[in-house]
């Protein structure tokens, strides 16, 4: 089976991405949506895989560690968690194609909890684009899960987005020089 490529949109959710979204990065995060609708064309076009890891939580959950350090975000069946602008659209219309799957995640990490590994290994998936936010957080803690894993990781500049600027640099900047990933401009 020849080595194939999966582009990552990570939590890219009205509550992370919109105006009124409960904890939002606003509009460095809206800033990517067209550089993430044309690689996921792209990617599609290719006969690559997309695919969508996308926080969840339970309402009020005493057990998760981030429910005492954010607001309330990414609620099951919530508009919060419906995935923003013309990106819902994309993958309305795609969904039913096998190379395009949306995924819970609970973690930063999109491998942490779920059967991502497993999934991409079954396809010989070898090399992983990552983009959507936060660049610091759950773009940078699945690309270290990635890096110990053997995945190749490339970052997509242009569609990946932080709450701060400082922070975008420091994560760009790790995944390049300690983590070995690409920075793609
Ligand atoms: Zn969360």
């Amino acid at each position: 089976m020849p080595n194939k490529e999966a582009l990552l949109i990570i939590d890219y959710t009205n509550d992370f991405v919109a105006d009124n979204g409960s904890l939002t990065l606003g509009k460095p995060a809206q800033a990517c949506e067209a550089e993430i609708i044309e690689l996921a064309d792209a990617f599609f076009a290719a006969d690559k895989f997309v695919i969508l890891p996308t926080d969840v939580h339970r309402k009020g959950d005493p057990y998760h560690p981030e429910t005492k350090m954010y607001p309330p975000h990414n609620q099951r069946n919530t508009w919060g968690r419906e995935l923003f602008g013309n990106l819902k659209n994309w993958y309305e219309a795609h969904k039913e194609n096998d190379n395009v799957w949306m995924m819970d995640k609970t973690r930063y990490s999109s491998f942490v909890g779920t059967d991502l590994d497993l999934r991409l290994r079954e396809r010989n998936v070898k090399t992983l684009h990552l983009v959507g936010v936060s660049t610091d957080i759950c773009v940078l803690h699945t690309a270290i899960s990635a890096y110990n894993l053997g995945y190749n990781v490339m970052v997509h500049q242009k569609a990946v987005a932080s709450f701060a600027e400082a922070s975008q640099e420091f994560a760009l900047n790790h995944i390049k020089f300690a983590l070995g990933g690409r920075i793609i401009e």
